[in-house]
């Protein structure tokens, strides 16, 4: 596996990958653990080559989260690429991807404020920005992202769109530990405690899609369902349990034709999101 952090190695190795074949990117912030390693295999099985960027991304942290406290494995990331079979791994330094006289952002207007958007404002300009820049640099043919992040998905979609980026994006299942909790870099800020109480999420997304696949399709009843199981714990802050197109993020009032449930946690100081895609009602 090469690994570069300038940006001009990094387009020339990049062109000279698509000589032979197709290029599939995946884009982190490090601390990897096996659902990034999924979107790893996800490439791998579609692409002739692949690439991953580690990269902890100033822009899209808010300046009271934990950007000095984010996991750094660097030694530990690269031995699971190197293992995956990555060809390609770019590791910018900051400097390199947000140079001081850096004016230039990408924002998503409308979408990008939604879900979490209100409550990390910036954040989804901070990852339009450089996701776009990783774009420009690598040129890759696919990009490889977790449905775990929807919004950040829905808001990628709208800017490889609206940029007219010649790059298809391929969304991936979210990979969960045995508990049920979404697999993230930020789990392992949560004692063995609060990990399983974290569980709970995946638990009422389960129990709200039963009631969709039942036929309840209010959402107003299933956001209801979901806070109402969260909520048992007294240690869990809600930040919120929405019913959204998953295309635009806007509310629904029905699930009937589909829908992206999600919920955005606190658990002490650790932030935790999931979700789940209610599949469309079938018409009897
Ligand atoms: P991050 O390093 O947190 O920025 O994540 C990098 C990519 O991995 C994003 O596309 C995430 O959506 C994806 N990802 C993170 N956690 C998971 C998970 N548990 N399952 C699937 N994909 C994930």
């Amino acid at each position: 596996m090469q690994i570069l952090t300038t940006i001009p190695e990094t387009q020339t190795a990049c062109r000279t990958l698509r000589t032979t074949g197709t290029l599939g990117l995946v884009p982190t912030m490090g601390a990897l653990h096996a659902g990034h390693l999924s979107l790893i295999t996800a490439a791998k099985r579609d692409c002739a080559h692949v690439a991953a960027s580690i990269f902890v991304n100033p822009l899209q942290f808010g300046p009271n989260e934990d950007l000095a406290q984010y996991p750094r494995t660097f030694d530990e990331d690269c031995a699971k690429l190197e293992a995956a079979g990555v060809d390609l791994l770019f590791a910018p330094t900051v400097e390199t991807m947000v140079p001081k006289n850096s004016a230039t952002f990408v924002e998503v207007a409308g979408i990008g404020d939604r879900l979490d958007g209100v409550h990390r404002p910036g954040h989804f300009r901070g990852v339009a920005t450089i996701v776009a820049k990783l774009f420009h640099i690598l040129s890759p043919d696919r990009a490889y992202f977790g449905q775990k992040d929807a919004a950040q998905l829905a808001v990628l979609r709208a800017m490889t769109r609206d940029l007219n980026f010649p790059v298809d994006l391929v969304a991936c299942p979210i990979v969960r530990e045995p508990s049920g909790l979404a697999m993230s870099s930020r789990n392992e800020y949560l004692s063995a405690d609060h990990r399983q109480r974290a569980s709970i999420l995946q638990r009422a997304l389960t129990a709200a899609t039963d009631l969709h696949k039942a036929g309840r399709h209010n959402t107003a009843q299933l956001i209801a369902t979901t806070r109402q199981l969260i909520a048992q714990d007294h240690n869990i802050n809600i930040e919120y349990v929405a019913a959204v197109d998953p295309g635009t993020l806007l509310p629904l009032d029905s699930t009937a034709q589909g829908a992206l449930l999600a919920v955005a946690i606190k658990l002490g100081t650790t932030r935790l999101i999931d979700n789940v895609l209610l599949e469309p009602a079938h018409v009897q």
